[in-house]
Parts: C-alpha cells; sequence; structure tokens
C-alpha cells in the first residue's frame, strides 16, 4: 500500500510543479508526462500488492470498473504509451496576448503567437515590433488542451483524474482495516501530505492566475495576482466565538438555512456596526468553501463575482449563499429620462443586511433586514424581516456558470 499511496502523493507535487510551469511550454510539456505517467503507476503499484491485500479480487474489480466509466482516466491510460507529443498539445492549445492601456482610455491591441512559443519569446518578439506599446498591461493567457481529450482544459482534467486515484486509494486503505496509517516524511511544498482526504482538495483549485500573466510594461514587471480574497483563518474562529458567541453551522440547503445566517449576521453588525462580505459554498447540505470578497467599486464586485463563479466550479458548489450589507428603497423611482435610480443614490435609501441564496436547481432566496443607526451609532433592525424567491442580479454570473457546467456535462 505504501507504494502506490507515495506514488499518489508524487501526483500532487507534480501537479503543482505543472500548474507552476504553465506559462513556459517546455517545462509544462515536461511535467505533464510525469504526471500522466504516474498517475497510471497509481493503480499498477496497487495491483503489484494484491496478494498482500485483503479481498483485493472483491473490491478492486468494482473500482477499475468505475474508473473505466470516466473519460478522464481512459484518456490517463491511453496517453500513456502515446506521451503527449508537442504536436498532439500544440493543435487545441490555445495563447492569447493582448495589450491594454488602461481601463477608462481603451487602447487594446492583439496579438498572435503559436502556443508552443515561451513566453519569454513572445515578450522578445512584441518589443521588437515597430509599433510596440510602451505603457498599460500585457496580458498573456494560456489554456493547453490535448488532441485526444479536446474539451478539457489539463490543469483541471488532470487533478479529476487524481481526485479519482485519491478516492481509490482511500477505499483501499478502508479495505485493508480502519486505522491503518502510512508513514511519510514532510514533502515541498507543504500540502503534499499522505492525508487521504475525500473531499476535492483546494490547493488544486485551477485558479485564473495559473492561467495567465501580466505584464505591466511602464516598468517591465509581473504583476502577481490581484488578491481579492481574505483567506480564512481559523486561529480567528476561536475570536469569533469569543465576541459573537458560537453559531453551530446548521445543516442544510442554502436556501433552508438562509435565516439561520441573517439572524446570526444581525448579532455581528449590532456588536460590529459594520459586516464584511460573506460567500459560502455548498454541496448538497454542506459548506465546501468560504471566501470574504471585497468589493470597492462595480469593475471590482464583477471581476470578484467571476472568481467566487471560478470556485464554485473548481469546488463543485451546487448551492451559495450570499451575506453583506446593501443599500435599500421601496418601490421603483425614475429619473426624468425613465431611467430607474439605484437605491445607493435615493434620498430615502435604508441599509440593510441581506443574504442571498441559490442553487444550482434554479432555486433563489433573498432575504433583508433593514436597519437604522441612531445617533449614537446604535444599530435598531426594522421589526420584519423581508423574504422572497427572487434572484438577485448580480449573481448572474454564478448562475451562467451552473449553465456553462450543465451544458460541458460537468
Ligand atoms: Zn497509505
Ligand atoms: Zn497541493
Amino acid at each position: 500500500m505504501p507504494n502506490a499511496h507515495r506514488r499518489l502523493m508524487d501526483c500532487h507535487a507534480t501537479w503543482h510543479a505543472m500548474a507552476d510551469a504553465y506559462m513556459e511550454p517546455d517545462s509544462f510539456r515536461m511535467h505533464l508526462n510525469t504526471l500522466i505517467q504516474s498517475l497510471r503507476n497509481v493503480t499498477w503499484l496497487l495491483q503489484k500488492q494484491k496478494n498482500n491485500l485483503p479481498g483485493f479480487e472483491t473490491w478492486y474489480p468494482i473500482l477499475q470498473e468505475e474508473m473505466k466509466t470516466k473519460e478522464v482516466m481512459r484518456w490517463i491510460v491511453k496517453s500513456r504509451n502515446r506521451i503527449v507529443k508537442e504536436a498532439d498539445l500544440e493543435l487545441l492549445s490555445q495563447v492569447k496576448v493582448q495589450w491594454m492601456r488602461d481601463w477608462l482610455n481603451g487602447g487594446h491591441q492583439v496579438f498572435s503567437f503559436p502556443p508552443r512559443l515561451s513566453t519569454e519569446s513572445m515578450i522578445q518578439g512584441i518589443f521588437s515590433m515597430p509599433s510596440r506599446p510602451y505603457e498599460g498591461v500585457l496580458t498573456i493567457a494560456r489554456r493547453w488542451v490535448d488532441k485526444e481529450l479536446p474539451e478539457r482544459e489539463l490543469l483541471d482534467a488532470t487533478r479529476d483524474a487524481y481526485i479519482e486515484l485519491n478516492r481509490v486509494i482511500l477505499v483501499a486503505h478502508e479495505q485493508v482495516g480502519h486505522g491503518y496509517l502510512c508513514y511519510f516524511q514532510q514533502r515541498e511544498p507543504e500540502c503534499v501530505t499522505g492525508e487521504l482526504a475525500n473531499e476535492p482538495i483546494m490547493c488544486m483549485d485551477t485558479v485564473p492566475s495559473y492561467l495567465r500573466a501580466n505584464i505591466s510594461l511602464d516598468d517591465e514587471r509581473v504583476i502577481e495576482g490581484v488578491e481579492e480574497f481574505i483567506p480564512h483563518d481559523p486561529a480567528l474562529n476561536a475570536k469569533a466565538v469569543r465576541r459573537y458567541g458560537s453559531f453551530s453551522t446548521p445543516l442544510g440547503s442554502p436556501v433552508d438555512v438562509a435565516p439561520r445566517y441573517l439572524e446570526q449576521g444581525k448579532i455581528i453588525l449590532a456588536k460590529d456596526k459594520a459586516h464584511h462580505t460573506f460567500v459560502w459554498l455548498f454541496r448538497g447540505e454542506k459548506i465546501v468553501h468560504e471566501m470574504v470578497p471585497m468589493f470597492q467599486d462595480q469593475n471590482s464586485k464583477y471581476l470578484a463575482l467571476n472568481r467566487i463563479a471560478d470556485a464554485v466550479e473548481s469546488v463543485r458548489a451546487d448551492g451559495l449563499l450570499f451575506m453583506g450589507e446593501s443599500w435599500y428603497a421601496m418601490g421603483e423611482k425614475l429619473t426624468d429620462a425613465g431611467k430607474m435610480i439605484p437605491a445607493r443614490d435615493r434620498a430615502d435609501k435604508k441599509e440593510a443586511l441581506v443574504v442571498d441564496a441559490i442553487t444550482r436547481k434554479g432555486e433563489a432566496r433573498a432575504l433583508m433586514a433593514t436597519f437604522e443607526r441612531t445617533f449614537w451609532g446604535k444599530i435598531i433592525f426594522a421589526d420584519d424581516v423581508i423574504d422572497e424567491d427572487i434572484f438577485p442580479n448580480f449573481l448572474v454570473p454564478i448562475r451562467e456558470r451552473w449553465t456553462q457546467m450543465e451544458r460541458q456535462g460537468n
């Protein structure tokens, strides 16, 4: 067992090396080849030990049949002999290189390069053009795809294969006996541990920053990913319990538990006089991911919602709960030109704490508790909570992502 288990950990480490090399065609291909072989070897090493594994003949064939039904697993098996050739990758992979001067004044140009060209060579190519841009941001967006698996981006596909093999090794451990543990030394990166989680592994999320490089032309440096989220810190949980009392996360679909979250949010708001924006992603009745997005303006809100949609897809969430402060005004008011005036621009606006819950099945629930602040800053909530089954417009990017996943059969 430890041999197959260790090889699975090799896959995890190689996946990260491959993600880090996304912008460099040769390194990417090299790590991909290693990863495909290692993924294939996990089950081989398991089969080699069959005489030492109790009941192997009964449980392994079941797992094997399940693996055969998965397209990505069949691709791993097929790819082993072929070892992804550069030509196969070239065919369907993409690279988009574009230049933007700034958001406000425009200035936009798209460049074409073959995907196998290194990022460095592309930049040099652009810099040697007579009409080269001197300011703004150059964005290089890559997408690696193999001809034999044309619908799938490769980080995402290999992550799925890893999760599948993780499950196989987990079942194998359970079959050998509960409490059976392998011992492994600490590895690099730190997330590569012997733990066989039953959940998708968050560190292997395909985040957009893997697939893109942004280069500032003003000083010719790579812009590191703009972090829109405060990372979740478990140490803060204990502090929160001391301040707000304990809140046992209720089990249920986001639509069902929304009122409980609103009640908890009211306690926090009354204490702190302000409430962060929170987003929880659900799978079924369980929370699988938590985010604290920061919106400074409409643009950043739009970007943040796309990041949330990426997370929804990557953890396969089928429900979402949003909580935050918002403006609220009764009824609609129009400008002289007949355009609706947003609540934030109206004189009669009120503050509100809102909880919005949506699910992939199409359910929606919007809760709102309006409140006023007294002269001394105390928060007084209105008696009634507004509770409607309307879909909030700002969550459209999430709904669109679910529709897209539906089309792709994810
Ligand atoms: Zn093990
Ligand atoms: Zn990891």
